[in-house]
């Protein structure tokens, strides 16, 4: 392990133009739980699958329901940033890194201070009304009860990217070049299992792809560098 942290360290030192990416595994240790792991969210019990409440379908016909779920499973607003978004931040600061991609709706990666954060699945800090478009913060959702409604009496929806629902284009776009000109991609915290994140990292076509996983991936034989850990604990041990 140790060998492999080095390696880490050393091809971060002749590097210049890092791209992270990023998926739940993130946040885990802010104490917020993976969706999908095997303890996570999608085990617990509730009224609906998780799978369902979190459709475009299922906020149309139960929006109460729906923000019941949201505002309990959904919604950390006391975590905070750990080891791993706190030197991504870093990394940035001293011109390395030129974007983290996530998966994840935290706003953890800009709570470090994170400048150039692409969130493929939208952001938990964002709501928007569904007939003016008017902006709704966290803090708005936090404090209404059942479903929220704008001043013109729309319901405000967060912008957060829902099953049945597609990803920005724009978002994608911008993602597929950052992946495509990196000297070095940084790939943590994500089993690559949903869509989009393993096609994404097929527009990387250099020799330094690191992988960060406490589980085996599907993509753990693209490595250059395979780390089975977690991603807060290796970047820790990082010398920058
Ligand atoms: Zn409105």
């Amino acid at each position: 392990m140790e060998d492999k942290i080095e390696l880490l360290n050393r091809w971060i030192e002749e590097a210049d133009n890092i791209v992270f990416f990023g998926g739940a595994g993130v946040s885990t240790e802010s104490g917020i739980p993976d969706f999908r792991s095997v303890d996570g969210l999608y085990n617990q019990q509730y009224k609906y699958p998780p799978e369902s409440i979190i459709s475009r379908s299922f906020f149309q016909s139960n929006p109460l329901e729906f923000y019941r779920f949201y505002r309990d499973r959904m919604i950390y607003d006391e975590a905070k940033p750990n080891s791993a978004h706190k030197m991504l931040a870093r990394l940035e600061s001293i011109g390395k890194l030129k974007c983290v991609i996530t998966q994840n709706i935290d706003g953890l990666h800009q709570m470090a201070g994170s400048k150039n954060v692409i969130e493929l699945h939208g952001s938990i800090h964002r709501n928007y009304c569904m007939r003016c478009h008017r902006f709704y913060d966290l803090a708005y959702i936090e404090n209404s009860e059942g479903v929220p409604y704008c001043e013109c009496g729309g319901i405000v929806k967060p912008d957060v990217v829902l099953y049945e629902e597609c990803l920005n284009e724009d978002d994608l776009k911008k993602a597929v070049e950052y992946i495509s000109n990196a000297d070095m991609l940084i790939v943590g915290g994500t089993s690559l299992g949903v869509y989009p994140a393993a096609g994404l990292i097929d527009y990387y076509s250099k020799d330094k792809i690191v992988l960060i996983n406490k589980s085996a991936t599907p993509y753990d034989g693209r490595a250059n560098l395979l780390i089975n850990d977690s991603i807060g604990q290796v970047f820790s041990k990082l010398r920058v």
